[in-house]
């Protein structure tokens, strides 16, 4: 977000700024300019002041700001998390032996062969 500081140490209260930008700037108690609004900051406001008084910078340490940040570096904790999981997932899944049923003939008796599904891991020794 860009803000818009006075320093009230260099402010003469010339006025210059509470004219020009009259929704950003007024006098306060002292007699020097204050900010009331943040909106439309704009680098060129710095221009108008004669001591430099007025500083328009981007604030990184705003709660808008500090919000953004957070949920990226959350975003990004979650998303190693889930890498690490899927990873995880994939070696325990290649690593073990993985039983499929399939379907066998099985002499069950001295008839015709009849066909059952039995799991791999069961296979007999015929
Ligand atoms: S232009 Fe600068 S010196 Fe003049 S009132 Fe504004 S901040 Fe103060």
């Amino acid at each position: 977000m860009t803000k818009i500081e006075v320093d009230q140490t260099l402010c003469l209260g010339c006025g210059m700024c509470c004219s020009m930008y009259p929704e950003n700037f007024d006098f306060n108690e002292n007699g020097l300019s204050s900010v009331i609004n943040q909106e439309g900051a704009k680098k060129e406001m710095m221009d108008i002041c004669p001591t430099q008084a007025i500083k328009v910078f981007e604030d990184t340490t705003s709660t808008e700001e500090a919000v953004k940040e957070h949920t990226n570096k959350t975003a990004a904790v979650e998303e190693k998390a889930i890498e690490d999981a899927v990873k995880d997932t994939t070696e325990n899944t290649t690593n073990k032996k993985v039983e499929t049923p399939t379907n066998k003939k099985v002499q069950v008796s001295n008839d015709e062969p009849i066909e059952a599904t039995i799991p791999m891991a069961e296979e007999d020794n015929e």
